[in-house]
């Protein structure tokens, strides 16, 4: 599968966490992220990912591409939803496309961890 790992700033510790947990799960998938979420998550991991631009300076665009051209099969963004971003916008399309294209999303950490569980136990 082709997993993309994006995380505001304030939820990057979580998706450290998050990552470091489910290591060995998504060591088996093609990891895609955003810029700083992915530099943290493979500095932390060792995990192998591919780099979008930073969120802010257009890397949500470049995930909601992929997602829009079906090269995507899951997601796990990591919102805060309590602190106003100022690619709002970039966030919302690609939260859009992913409803679109019916793309697996999950945008905090509990449904994150269900999701990954799933994909650990081939469920999907
Ligand atoms: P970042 O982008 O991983 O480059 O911080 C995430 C975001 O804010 O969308």
């Amino acid at each position: 599968m082709k997993i993309a790992l994006i995380a505001h700033d304030k939820k990057k510790d979580a998706m450290i966490q998050l990552a470091i947990k489910y290591k060995d799960t998504l060591a088996e998938h093609e990891l895609y992220a955003t810029g700083t979420t992915g530099t943290l998550v493979m500095g932390e991991t060792g995990l192998s990912i591919i780099r979008m631009k930073s969120g802010p300076l257009g890397g949500d665009q470049q995930i909601g591409s992929m997602v829009a051209e079906g090269k995507l099969d899951l997601i796990v963004f990591l919102r805060d939803p309590l602190t106003s971003q100022p690619h709002e916008p970039d966030v919302s399309a690609l939260l859009r496309l992913c409803d679109v294209q019916s793309i697996p999303l999950a945008t905090n950490v509990k449904s994150a961890e269900i999701m990954l569980k799933a994909v650990k136990n081939k469920e999907i």
